[in-house]
């Protein structure tokens, strides 16, 4: 049978912690019941270095059914690594991880089903938004664009995935091998390779508390998933060096036509040549440089260079 722990980071979420542990208490405890998990699977809330009163509740939760396990981080970390802190600690006592966030906006429901396709043989279960209604206009299209841009910029993403998601324990494995500081799971999770699927589900509203993703935070997050997962705005930088050249070029042409009817005042035509020629020299050279530091990013970040499937020995 599947031992399931299930990862909640909570960053000043005493508004919803006992709620959400009854809730997926419940949803555990009915699965345990059917025999579709061990009757040891967990729950672990990782504290993301809340100041209120996050952590206490987790520790009265804790002491009060022994399937509560609580993480407790010294600082805010924010959350992608406290996600990733409690993926990794439990990483060696499960089957399977789910994340899932505190305010049990996504689907908590969807667990049996992601269950499912895991014992079809699926390493990684995408929880996926079928609506974001819940989300308001500006969230929503910023959202949209976000997601397309991504996609144009080549990186591989899920479309309204977040980070609800079922991991299975060779799936944490391999994700053990990505040493970067900058983490940003939705790109890491499909360069895996690994079998997967998706659930979709309604968005819900959030239960109670605000969102402790302020504009900065997110938009850092969306910088983070571009800039660690693409070089392609450098090739952009490198196109537009080369148009240049090219547009320099015939400028030339028609300066120097100009210069020689007589129809350039005195000095404009030395600015006019130069002006064009260097701005895509300098296009051009940023251009370079950007594929040299964007190959030193590839380095730094040392990810693996292959996940092997079999070894017939
Ligand atoms: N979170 C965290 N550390 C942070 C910010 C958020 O662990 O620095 C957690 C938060 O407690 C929640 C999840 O990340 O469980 C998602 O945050 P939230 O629901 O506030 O974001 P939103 O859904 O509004 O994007
Ligand atoms: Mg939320």
């Amino acid at each position: 049978m599947v031992k399931l722990g299930i990862v909640i980071p909570c960053y000043n979420e005493e508004a919803v912690v006992a709620d959400t542990a009854a809730e997926v208490l419940g949803i555990l405890g009915d699965l345990v019941q059917r025999e579709v998990i061990s009757a040891d699977s967990f729950v672990l809330f990782v504290n993301d270095g809340s100041t209120d009163s996050t952590w206490q509740l987790i520790t009265g939760l804790h002491s009060q059914d022994s399937r509560v396990k609580g993480l407790n981080l010294l600082s805010n970390v924010g959350q992608q690594n406290a996600i990733m802190a409690g993926m990794m600690t439990v990483r060696e006592r499960v089957d399977a991880v789910v994340t899932i966030d505190a305010d049990l906006q996504d689907d908590i429901t969807c667990l049996e089903k992601m269950l499912g396709y895991y014992s079809e043989g699926c390493d990684i279960v995408y929880g996926v938004r079928e609506s974001r209604e819940v989300n308001g206009y500006f969230k929503r299209t910023t959202a949209r664009m976000f997601y397309r841009l991504q996609r144009a910029l080549g990186v591989k993403i899920v479309d309204n995935h977040a980070d609800f998601r079922l991991m299975s324990r060779r799936a944490l494995d391999e994700l053990a091998k990505y040493k970067e500081r900058v983490l940003y799971l939705r790109g890491i999770v499909p360069l895996l390779g690994l079998r997967s699927s998706e659930v979709s589900y309604r968005f819900r509203e959030r239960k109670a508390g605000k969102s402790k993703y302020t504009l900065g935070k997110m938009l850092n997050l969306g910088v983070d998933g571009i800039t660690g997962f693409s070089a392609t705005p450098i090739n952009y930088i490198i196109g537009t060096g080369c148009l240049f050249l090219v547009v320099s070029f015939f400028m030339m042409l028609y300066i120097l036509w100009s210069f020689f009817v007589g129809r350039a005042v005195s000095g404009w035509t030395s600015i006019m040549l130069s002006m064009w020629f260097i701005g895509a020299m300098i296009l051009l050279s940023i251009g370079v440089i950007g594929k040299y530091i964007a190959n030193i990013f590839a380095e730094v970040k040392r990810r693996p260079l292959y996940h092997i499937d079999t070894f017939l020995d």
